[in-house]
């Protein structure tokens, strides 16, 4: 697979008083076609701000883009940006609640202008279909649907100008659990017959689990892990992606996969020198407090940590 959006090297970092609060820090990622990238990590951890900085929200502080292989700069960015669509996670807040559905879901298209009205017309009845409501649905406005009705709303939005990746940030977690899987599921088939990318953002790896190829861990600002989700998720290769994975409630399991995350995690005003996770690390060595390790590969499986004992807690 050749990479769809790259990152290299990206950080974004924001002026707070005197001082700079790094959010994303130093993130080189590739997201390929067709591929399903989740971004994972705590609330604080950076992943939003790269979301945005994929959607073209956010303009990175440092650090290249790429789209299909082409550097993103004042020119290129334009086209990308048709081809990058971002589904937010509150289904109430991100549908203008004064516009019918059908407006809503076409007004990508009228913002680009490159469809007329019965072209508008016709693709928002082709979506709504595609994401499971009833063509009725085109009239009626957002108040008369619940939250995942409301998301789905959004999904075919999104799909409207025919997009390549879909930022989909945390777009589950404002949804009861019944309804979640029927959005991924939805999600899932709509990868399929549109040939989609997905940067899936989420705080949740249980849900993860379910949709996605490869995992990207960011703390800090910082990406600690990437790698298969399978391979990360038998054997995290970071600390921090082993803790997150304590976490995650599993049937039948009959031993832990080790101790939950302990602690709050540092002020991103006031990172800690050497490896940021060593206040919270049960395995830090007086190395960890001085040197910064750097995401490297690991020795026994595909992935990569960014930890100087990788190779010993996989
Ligand atoms: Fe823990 Fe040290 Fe690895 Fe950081 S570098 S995750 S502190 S063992």
């Amino acid at each position: 697979m050749s990479d769809l959006f790259s990152l290299d090297n990206v950080s974004v970092q924001f002026k707070v008083g005197r001082k700079i609060l790094r959010a994303v820090d130093r993130v080189s990622l590739a997201i390929a076609e067709g591929e399903t990238l989740a971004l994972v990590g705590e609330s604080g951890s950076g992943k939003s701000t790269l979301g945005n900085v994929v959607a073209g929200l956010q303009v990175p502080t440092e650090g290249t883009l790429a789209f299909k292989g082409r550097k993103l700069d004042r020119a290129s960015w334009p086209v990308a940006r048709r081809a990058i669509q971002i589904v937010f996670q509150d289904p109430f807040g991100a549908l203008d609640p004064r516009m019918p559905v059908s407006d809503i879901i076409a007004e990508p298209l009228r913002i680009q202008g490159t469809a007329n009205a019965a072209e508008r017309a016709a693709r928002a009845a082709e979506l709504i279909e595609q994401v499971g409501l009833p063509v009725d649905a085109l009239n009626r406005y957002p108040h008369e649907f619940s939250g995942g009705q409301r998301q789905r709303i959004a999904i075919a939005r999104a799909l409207a100008p025919r997009p390549q990746l879909i930022v989909a940030d945390e777009p589950l977690s404002a949804l009861d659990v019944s309804i979640q899987s029927q959005v991924l599921n939805l999600m899932k088939d709509l990868q399929a017959a549109h040939s989609l990318s997905y940067l899936f953002i989420s705080h949740d790896l249980a849900v993860v689990n379910h949709l996605v190829d490869r995992i990207a861990v960011l703390y800090l600002g910082r990406l600690v892990e990437v790698g298969p989700r399978a391979e990360l998720f038998a054997g995290p290769a970071h600390p921090y992606t082993r803790a997150l994975l304590a976490s995650v409630p599993r049937i039948g399991a009959r031993r832990s996969r080790g101790r939950a995350i302990v602690g709050e995690m540092p002020s991103p005003l006031a990172p800690p020198p050497g490896c940021v996770f060593h206040p919270r690390c049960p395995l830090a060595q007086d190395i960890c407090r001085t040197e910064v390790p750097m995401l490297a590969p690991l020795a026994a499986r595909a992935g990569e940590a960014a930890c100087h004992f990788r190779d010993q807690v996989a």
